[in-house]
């Protein structure tokens, strides 16, 4: 569920119409629901309720200050996996101790960022990064929380992009490995191990993939305790898919996804951490964009829109699906007709959708991309030097624009040129 809806035929982001946001910020452009992102927020929190947890906000999907801020102020943790996420998170205003880092790749210089202002924990990816986060803590006089992310060797059944729980996979250590690091990690006096983290993926579809990682985790946390491990905390990383296709069946709930955690890992009496991304962001976004050309080719017909892969590349990067609505409803029983959705950019993996139903449109006409809050903005470019799009925040009746688009001057003198020319 979202707060973008139609009245009286007009598309509305909550009670501001997306048409007055348009005149106002210029095309294309993001815009996110502060209503939503809330309640995708309280949904998972919920869902959680009667176990200790911390929902840690995976903000690589939409890292705007104002998002996290918006999040950050609900109660959110957050999910970092760079310098630069870290500090966002600080900004915002999430203690040290409710940012937890990830990623296969930190760095020396980002290990003490988080040791120096405060961390809940590292996840853990490899051997090597754990022999580096001893020697950098020790050298700091501090011990590093960790947990070791496994890889349990799920297929989560998503797009190949965007699964990381496959053997085959970049991330974490074997599951089959798992006791023999632990036992190398409680060797090293510059670590603290305080549990297990596991993420296999994003835009799943369906639990099981889930649950059968979690059965191997609470397994797991058995014998490591046997071992005589403290496993208190088990972070279960994000992942769960949101609708993106409206006409298919809808993915599990955060309800759904709550009590398969209570039901596989409750027991164990851990506190529980998630990290959902998309869920949180996706629906609470929109990109809007307004048709520049409608051209006729040999059997289809294109809309040509202001916006570009450089401004949402999920369909070229991941053949992903948005659904495109008209900004002015379509009345009721109009008549339909199929258009190549493109943008004005010099790839044919410019291409939003093929061949998609969509009312009669003319050169004017604003369309907004549904579910384009998670993964949107944050990957976006300047490629064919296009300005990066604003941003957009509602809250009720009011709008802010949260990130301003940049003047073309701005970004040529980004650019220096060298002494020589
Ligand atoms: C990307 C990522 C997430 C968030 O995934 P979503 O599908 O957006 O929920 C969570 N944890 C880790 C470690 C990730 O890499």
């Amino acid at each position: 569920m979202d707060h973008f809806l139609y009245r009286d035929g007009a598309l509305f982001a909550e009670d501001v119409a997306i048409s007055e946001i348009a005149a106002a910020v210029g095309t294309p452009f993001y815009v996110y629901s502060t209503a939503t992102l809330l309640r995708h927020f309280k949904a998972f929190d919920d869902a959680l309720d009667g176990m200790d947890h911390l929902v840690c906000y995976a903000m690589k999907a939409n890292s705007n200050q104002a998002v996290l801020k918006t999040l950050a102020q609900a109660g959110a943790g957050m999910d970092v996996v760079s310098a630069g996420e870290y500090l966002r998170a600080k900004a915002a205003g999430v203690p040290g101790d409710k940012i937890v880092f990830s990623g296969v790749g930190k760095t020396v210089s980002e290990i003490r960022l988080a040791l120096e202002g405060g961390i809940r924990q590292f996840n853990v990816e490899s051997e090597p990064e754990m022999e580096v986060l001893d020697a950098v803590a020790r050298s700091m006089d501090k011990v590093a929380p960790i947990t070791i992310r496994v890889n349990p060797d799920v297929d989560a059944k998503t797009h190949a992009k965007i699964a990381t729980g496959k053997s085959e996979n970049k991330f974490g250590i074997p599951i089959a490995r798992a006791r023999e690091v632990y036992r190398m990690a409680a060797a090293m006096p510059g670590l603290e191990v305080v549990g297990i983290d596991v993420h296999i993926g994003s835009q799943l579809t369906d639990l099981t993939p889930f649950e059968l990682a979690y059965q191997k985790v609470a397994e797991l946390t058995e014998q490591l305790r046997a071992d005589g491990h403290t496993i208190r905390r088990l972070d279960l990383g994000g992942g769960l898919g949101i609708p993106y296709e409206r006409s298919n069946a809808a993915p599990p709930l955060p309800t759904d996804y709550g009590a398969m955690v209570q039901k596989t890992l409750g027991h164990l009496g851990c506190e529980i951490e998630i990290e959902p991304g998309r869920l949180i962001a996706g629906n609470a976004g929109l990109m809007v964009s307004e048709v520049i050309y409608v051209k006729s080719g040999e059997g289809r017909d294109f809309l040509i829109i202001d916006g570009a892969m450089n401004d949402l590349i999920r369909p070229a990067m991941y053949d992903a699906y948005h659904d495109i609505v008209p900004v002015v409803e379509a009345e009721a029983g109009a008549e339909q007709q199929p258009y190549d959705i493109v943008g004005p950019v010099c790839e044919s993996g410019d291409t939003f959708a093929k061949q998609r139903m969509m009312p009669k449109l003319v050169a004017g006409d604003l369309v907004a991309f549904r579910s384009a809050g998670a993964y949107g903005a944050v990957m976006a470019s300047e490629y064919n030097s296009r300005a990066l799009i604003p941003e957009v925040l509602v809250h009720g009746d009011q709008f802010a624009v949260i990130r301003r688009r940049p003047t073309f001057d701005e970004m040529i003198n980004r650019d220096t040129i060298p002494e020589w020319l």
